[in-house]
């Protein structure tokens, strides 16, 4: 039911928030936008987690609740942003088949509330409900953004447009794994070397490539369920085969110091290659409740 309501908020919020099929202006930063560069502004609130792991945005909380507040735009370059941008890149071929898409990167207003003790809907996240169709269980991820990554970046669901396979998509991501959707609003699906330069950036891991990085956290989705790569938050490996059909289990996530930072917490790990055929994000939202 509550997956109900607010896919009815989300066609209300396409309908009433976009004035036509046109783009919102695309950002011309005349300034490098950067992981430097950019505005974090944390609460002394907010659980650790939170301020140890994610840039670029604000953090709030609001009640026993997350607030994360995110522009969307990646703290890297991308061919998707504008040319007058100073983040804008050339295109680059990353091998056959792949193009870009006409659309270019704009400022979005993400506004994510995570339940800080968020309720399990007692579903088997089995193969039946992680079929790779849109519209196929109340217990999918809504489209457009669902989760925030750890530089300030949307996290869309795995599921493309009816009639589309994200395995298509996936050749107008960018070198990062991004892309923008008609109104400018850039996402992942997958892993990406994004998250792990916030990593890098807090001495955590010395490199950002997915599947070689010390630790691999990517964000976090609406219903707070947690995103990680091919490593648990300590870097130690996964158990295979404790994993569902979209790659999550349930423990406490422990950090390399020590840290509890979540008790018994349901998380995915996206990791292609090794754990997984591919590492999409989830499809299935474990928790109750989505509110983005
Ligand atoms: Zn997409
Ligand atoms: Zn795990």
């Amino acid at each position: 039911m509550v997956m109900r309501l607010s896919l009815f908020a989300l066609s209300l919020s396409l309908l009433v928030g976009c004035g036509g099929p046109e783009q919102p202006d695309p950002v011309t930063n005349v300034d490098e936008y950067t992981l430097d560069s950019c505005e974090t502004q944390i609460g002394a609130d907010v659980p650790a987690f939170f301020a140890k792991y994610f840039r670029c945005v604000t953090i709030s909380m609001d009640g026993d609740s997350v607030v994360i507040e995110s522009k969307g735009l990646p703290p890297h370059k991308s061919f998707y942003y504008a040319s007058a941008s100073a983040n804008h890149t050339g295109y680059v071929s990353q091998g056959q088949g792949y193009y870009q898409n006409p659309n270019q990167i704009a400022e979005q207003n993400i506004r994510m509330v995570v339940p800080s003790a968020p309720q399990p809907r007692g579903l088997s996240i089995n193969d039946a409900l992680v079929d790779g169709q849109v519209g196929s269980s109340f217990d999918e991820y809504g489209m457009g953004a669902v989760g925030v990554a750890l530089d300030s970046v949307a996290l869309f669901n795995p599921l493309a447009a009816p009639g589309d396979d994200i395995e298509a998509e996936k050749f107008s991501f960018d070198p990062y794994g991004g892309h923008p959707e008609m109104r400018g609003a850039y996402h992942y699906h997958t892993t990406t070397a994004g998250p792990l330069e916030v990593l890098a950036a807090a001495g955590l891991t010395s490199s950002t490539v997915p599947g070689e990085a010390s630790v691999e956290v990517y964000g976090v989705m609406c219903d707070g369920t947690v995103v990680l790569g091919c490593t648990e938050l300590d870097g130690s490996a996964p158990d295979p085969a404790t994993l569902d059909a979209q790659n999550g289990h349930v423990h406490d996530m422990v950090d390399e110091e020590g840290t509890v930072h979540f008790e018994g917490r349901y998380h995915v790990h996206i990791c292609p290659g090794t754990l997984t055929a591919h590492g999409f994000t989830p499809e299935i939202m474990y928790y109750s409740d989505c509110s983005i």
